[in-house]
């Protein structure tokens, strides 16, 4: 079944010189497990979909359903991981993965027992009394995953998450990302403007057209990178 179901979506703004259109047209849809990247010009309305996507922001045109449901307003199943990994530095590792619970009133003993197992799988748990300035960028942004996932988000968002990087360090991220990624079995939607990157990690990627954006082109990738 598909975990993600963007239907006929189109974004108008009102600006001083008009209405423009963002989005004119966009369905996709997105099964369960399934790692896509939307690629388009900077500008051409990538966060804007995002932000429809995550029930941020209200399309005004078209529909988006999450496991079947209309999304109507911000899910909290839905993870969002941006370009700043905004951890919080007076709190501690452990805290900060937490702190994505408490703020969705989430924090259940199962979820607080997923939180602890994520942190040992992916090598946190020994640095969870440490402040987030006390790590690497690499393992801080491992921090920042892990507290998304903590919440068993139904899909995960990556808005140009690596772009801060530097080019070594984001090479591993993105690796580290895409294996944990895989191995949790997270349903992903990545946008970025760098196609290296959306090559490396993607099922499928949607390629967009300059504003207003249209889907160009989907294209599957189904080959294994060594
Ligand atoms: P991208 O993420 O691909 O760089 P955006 O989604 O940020 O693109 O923006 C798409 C277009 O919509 C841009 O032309 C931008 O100026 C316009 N836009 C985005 N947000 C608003 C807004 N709140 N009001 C008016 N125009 C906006
Ligand atoms: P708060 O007062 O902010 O709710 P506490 O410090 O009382 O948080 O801790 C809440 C729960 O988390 C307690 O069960 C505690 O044992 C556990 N906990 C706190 N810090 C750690 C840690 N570093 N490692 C493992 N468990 C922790």
């Amino acid at each position: 079944m598909d975990v993600l179901k963007v239907l006929n979506i189109e974004q108008k703004y009102q600006a001083d010189n008009g209405e423009t259109t963002a989005i004119k047209d966009i369905s996709f849809s997105v099964e369960k497990g399934e790692f896509i990247s939307i690629v388009g010009p900077s500008g051409c309305g990538k966060s804007t979909l995002l932000s429809i996507i995550s029930g941020l922001l209200k399309p005004t045109g078209g529909e988006v359903y999450v496991n079947g449901m209309l999304v109507n307003g911000v899910s909290s199943h839905i993870g969002y991981m941006l370009q700043k990994d905004n951890l919080l530095d007076w709190r501690t590792i452990y805290k900060n993965v937490l702190f994505g619970l408490e703020i969705r009133k989430i924090k259940t003993p199962e979820n607080v027992a997923r939180a602890e197992e994520l942190l040992k799988t992916y090598g946190l748990y020994e640095f969870r009394n440490n402040y987030p300035s006390q790590l690497s960028g690499g393992m801080r942004q491992r921090t920042a995953l892990i507290r998304t996932l903590a919440i068993n988000p139904d899909i995960l968002l990556l808005d140009e998450a690596f772009s801060a990087l530097d080019y070594q360090t984001r090479l591993n991220v993105t690796d580290d990302v895409y294996r944990i990624l895989k191995q949790e079995k997270v349903t992903t939607v990545m946008v970025t403007h760098d196609i290296p990157e959306s090559i490396s990690m993607s099922d499928k990627i949607i390629i967009l057209t300059q504003r207003p954006a249209e889907i160009k082109e989907i294209v599957e990738i189904d080959f294994e990178l060594p």
